[in-house]
């Protein structure tokens, strides 16, 4: 009697650091002072915690009660500690045994009465319990989410009370079942007409991982064959699918139980801030990047977005992941996304189209695409034309495009040839890019020349190397021919019509 001590988890970005309640019981007045919360969190708690304390028939101990979070660093905001702060004054007053804490985490926020309320981003600290080889108790809206993470036993109760029956040995707490995964129907392929060259590069994009612009007047259907990249891609393995579902989870956004295998397809609007597009606030949050990550993130209208949002999309194009700086910490999220932009070839949409009805001059369709910069269109592998469909391509007696399923099984097969190497394409660093991406020496000259007269950095190069060697997969090829060359090339041609701005 006299000190309890229990477990629970903070939130800081995707992880969930321990933290120790302490609670101490003295003589002296009767008081509750808490340290390691802020003040208005602290006032909030005591009462919460008092009103169950009582709501639950036991006494509330009229004694002087010290609360310590321990470490002091963390964030340690909202009312996920409730729960085990209600639990710790129990013990140390001797109403709950202190031995029946050990081996448990706790993770709710108390209502008055004292029902357990869900609290966010409990699949990280579930995850995290389970590497402490403890066991953890969440509020049953909780339990679908913190019962994905495997390797841990996830119990939930609906109140005060049921807990402390439950470890005084006198009920058993139901252990919490993932909910069954029902995927969703996928936009098809085979819904998209005609675009030949727009589908190849998709496929492309998908069996290599590489970022794709797509070029064309409003209504070609940019935004339609997008939306088709997530249903041909392989299905994300175990531990892709828990990253991006404890992102999720501490997004704010809600994590569907049910869909949580389901590669993100993030489509933000052109009004959407940096911090939307790349996390951050005073609480750091994933933005949408991190909110797609092992998905696709379409950004429309790719010109619209301000040039601020497109600078710090860079840094992530490349590593994969976003660092967030705040005054007193840094917060890392993960975001390996795959990018797919669209734009239109000038400010009204129909520079180029057969018909006329440009009516933008040099200098209009110059700054226009100037607000794409140099460096962010160059991390984008392939840029492709989307024209206007032909009247006779939409009407119902067309030729049926392939579907979905047909295009992903060919994906698959190059995906497999690129794990055996180790790395997808566009992932590959140096040392894999020389090993795997030899070209003869004529092949050597003529993408020299490609890069002299396109004017394109080292960086396209190499980037132009790694598309040749998906297409070289696809193919089924073990050398890059070239054929797969001068493809991969031609996916760089928009380049020189696009800017160059200084890096
Ligand atoms: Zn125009």
């Amino acid at each position: 009697m006299g000190l309890a001590i229990v477990h629970s988890r903070a939130r800081v970005g995707v992880h969930a650091p321990e933290v120790r309640v302490e609670v101490h019981m003295a003589g002296g007045l009767p008081a509750m002072s808490i340290v390691g919360l802020p003040e208005a969190a602290v006032r909030e708690a005591k009462d919460r915690v008092r009103a169950a304390i009582l709501c639950a028939q036991f006494e509330f101990p009229a004694r002087r009660i010290t609360i310590n979070l321990a470490p002091a660093d963390l964030p340690k905001n909202g009312g996920r500690f409730d729960l085990a702060i209600a639990l710790g004054i129990l013990a140390a007053s001797g109403q709950l045994s202190n031995e029946a804490l050990d081996g448990w985490e706790f993770l709710g926020e108390l209502a008055l009465t004292g029902e357990i309320r869900a609290v966010d981003g409990v699949l990280a600290a579930a995850v995290a319990a389970g590497q402490a080889q403890r066991k953890v108790l969440v509020a049953p809206a909780n339990g679908f989410e913190a019962a994905l993470a495997t390797d841990v036993e996830v119990r939930t109760a609906r109140t005060l009370l049921e807990v402390c029956a439950a470890l005084d040995g006198r009920k058993e707490l139901p252990r919490a079942q993932p909910r069954q995964y029902v995927p969703a129907r996928q936009p098809d392929l085979v819904d998209v007409r005609g675009q030949t060259q727009a589908r190849r590069a998709l496929e492309i994009a998908a069996a290599g991982a590489h970022h794709l612009l797509f070029i064309g007047p409003p209504g070609s259907g940019k935004t339609l064959l997008a939306s088709r990249l997530c249903g041909i891609l392989p299905e994300a393995g175990d531990t892709e699918a828990l990253e991006s579902a404890i992102i999720r989870s501490v997004s704010g956004h809600g994590l569907d139980p049910a869909r949580w295998r389901q590669r993100p397809f993030r489509n933000p609007h052109h009004t959407a801030s940096a911090v939307a597009l790349v996390g951050g606030g005073a609480d750091p949050r994933p933005g949408e990047i991190s909110l797609a990550h092992h998905g696709v993130l379409f950004l429309d209208e790719l010109p619209e977005w301000s040039r601020h949002a497109l600078e710090v999309l860079r840094e992530p194009l490349e590593s994969g992941s976003v660092t967030i700086s705040r005054a007193a910490r840094q917060c890392e999220f993960p975001a390996r996304f795959q990018l797919v932009a669209a734009m239109n070839p000038c400010p009204c949409g129909w520079a180029g189209d057969p018909s006329g009805r440009c009516l933008c001059n040099d200098e209009m369709i110059r700054r226009y695409r100037a607000r794409i910069s140099g460096p962010l269109l160059e991390r984008i592998d392939l840029h492709v034309e989307v024209p206007r469909l032909a009247p006779s391509l939409l009407r119902s007696d067309a030729i049926p495009s392939e579907s979905s399923a047909v295009v992903r099984e060919r994906v698959i097969r190059a995906r497999g040839l690129q794990e055996v190497r180790g790395a997808t394409n566009a992932r590959m660093d140096q040392a894999q890019t020389n090993a795997w991406c030899v070209l003869t020496s004529g092949d050597c000259a003529l993408l020299e020349r490609a890069v002299e007269s396109l004017q394109l950095s080292a960086r396209s190069l190499h980037r132009i190397l790694r598309v040749a060697r998906t297409i070289a997969d696809l193919a089924g090829s073990e050398t890059i021919r070239t054929q797969h060359l001068t493809e991969a090339i031609g996916y760089r041609r928009l380049e020189r019509s696009l800017p160059r701005a200084a890096a």
